[in-house]
């Protein structure tokens, strides 16, 4: 350990909806959080564009405007937020030990867990281009936007179906692009998928482009190659929405070992709680959901945590 240790009663990893909604409750609790804001400050919605289902925002907002005004909240109300990662955790003994990018060491009493999920996404050069201008990984952010459109979901996990099925009653087809010829998805999932009219699922097909105009910085996208891995036939479908949904990764690496982990990678919480296997740390929004991913439910589990980290200090005293 370096030479800096500050010890602190409470330690928040992540800056997502729940890293910020945990601050925001644990300064008011005047636990006096560290927040380390992690890779992508302001988590994954600020790779959204506008946020229309956050309640409190009639008009929608911006996701990053979004995450600067928790952020805001989160230091008005006393909260220590600061850029940079963690690099090491050690919940073997209390007070935790952990370490940071710039160099500091912390000892804390509590921790709380809000690292997220990343969406994965295929790694096609031009899927980043059109990343937030017609890509997007998250349907329920983004389809309002594509109402009377056609849109490709690519996948065929019960995230895909779900997807598929979200966008179908507002666009105006969705194509499903499933690389095998059967769905991993559940099988009542995969027959709504089938039987829904405005679906028509594309076996055996992966993307080779996405193709689309560009404009000076407006960009969309208007269709995308698609490839028969069986006959190697290539076609072209049309479409002004294309959604990524293979799975998400949650951010765990740095608690391998340590916290209980399920068979994807998600932190096991106790039934209705934040806890995890370690006493006195706690874990909320996407690292331990992977069932709900949006930002209230996330906002919601940072609450939680930050009232069950104070209640599980207050015991401890
Ligand atoms: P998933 O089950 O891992 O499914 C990922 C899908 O994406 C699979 O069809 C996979 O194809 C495909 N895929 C992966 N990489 C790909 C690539 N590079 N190109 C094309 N296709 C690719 O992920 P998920 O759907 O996000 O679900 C994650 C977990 O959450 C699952 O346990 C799921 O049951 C659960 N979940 C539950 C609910 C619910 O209960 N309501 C809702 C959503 C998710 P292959 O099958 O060929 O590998």
């Amino acid at each position: 350990m370096s030479q800096e240790v500050e010890h602190v009663k409470s330690f928040i990893v992540g800056s997502g909806p729940a890293g910020y909604t945990a601050a925001i409750y644990a300064s008011r609790a005047n636990l006096s959080p560290v927040v380390y804001q992690g890779m992508e400050p302001g988590g994954q919605l600020t790779t959204t564009t506008e946020v229309e289902n956050f309640p409190g925002y009639p008009e929608g907002i911006d996701g990053p405007a979004m995450m600067e005004d928790m952020k805001k909240q989160a230091e008005r109300m006393g909260a220590d937020i600061r850029w940079g990662v963690v690099t090491k955790a050690d919940f073997s003994e209390r007070p935790f030990k952990l370490e940071t990018d710039d160099g500091k060491s912390f000892l804390a009493d509590s921790v709380i867990v809000a690292t997220g999920a990343t969406a994965k996404y295929l790694g096609l050069e031009s899927e980043t281009k059109f990343k937030g201008a017609g890509v997007s990984g998250c349907a329920t952010c983004d389809g309002f936007f594509y109402k009377g459109k056609p849109v490709a979901v690519v996948g065929g996990g019960d995230t895909a179906a779900e997807d598929a099925l979200y966008l179908a009653n507002i666009a105006s087809k969705v194509y499903m692009i499933i690389r095998r010829d059967v769905m991993r998805a559940s099988k009542i999932m995969a027959k709504r998928v089938m039987e829904h009219p405005n679906i028509e699922v594309l076996w055996n097909h992966v993307t080779k482009e996405i193709v689309g105009t560009e404009n000076g910085l407006m960009k969309a996208v208007t269709g995308a190659v698609l490839e028969n891995v069986k006959t190697g036939e290539e076609r072209k479908i049309d479409i002004d929405g294309f959604f990524v949904a293979i799975g998400h990764k949650p951010n765990t690496k740095l608690f391998e070992g340590q916290l209980e982990l399920d068979g994807e990678g998600y932190i096991v919480t106790k039934p209705d709680s934040t806890a995890t296997n370690i006493e006195g740390v706690f874990a909320a929004g996407d690292v331990q959901d992977h069932k709900y991913r949006q930002a209230i439910t996330a906002a919601g589990s940072g609450c939680m945590a930050a009232i069950e980290s104070e209640r599980w200090l207050q015991s401890q005293e």
